[in-house]
């Protein structure tokens, strides 16, 4: 239920160690951490450590622009960092169509291998 999706998640115990993750990149702002169940060689989550109501991106508000902008720039980062600088996905599921399973705005990382397209 939408309600549902303001209760805390998996990655607020991911972000207060409460239960275990491979952190790959942390910063004031964000955290990033290696999928449970990877797509693809590298398969990085990354996360605001604040969700602030951004449970999805649909639910974003202008005082959200700023972290959405740090994520991003984070990405680069992360693949930079991961060695898959010469190509790689940014991918944001937004709500159970799009297949969301965690109502914490994340962003996936993914790289490693040839990527398809459409991702169906
Ligand atoms: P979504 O389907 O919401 O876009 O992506 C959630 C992602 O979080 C999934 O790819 C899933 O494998 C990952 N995930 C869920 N629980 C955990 C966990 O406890 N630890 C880690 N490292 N990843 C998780």
């Amino acid at each position: 239920a939408d309600a549902d999706r303001g209760a805390p998640t998996i990655f607020d115990k991911i972000i207060a160690k409460e239960i275990p993750s491979t952190v790959v990149y942390e910063d004031e702002k964000v955290l990033g951490f290696r999928d449970i169940n990877p797509q693809a060689p590298v398969h990085v989550i990354l996360i605001p450590k604040a969700r602030d109501g951004l449970t999805q991106l649909s639910k974003a508000e202008a005082r959200h622009e700023e972290i959405l902008g740090h994520l991003l720039y984070a990405a680069k980062k992360v693949a930079e960092k991961e060695g898959i600088l010469d190509g790689f996905r940014v991918v944001i599921n937004d709500g159970p169509t799009a297949c969301q399973s965690v109502y914490h705005l994340h962003l996936h990382v993914l790289g490693g291998r040839q990527m398809k397209w459409p991702p169906g």
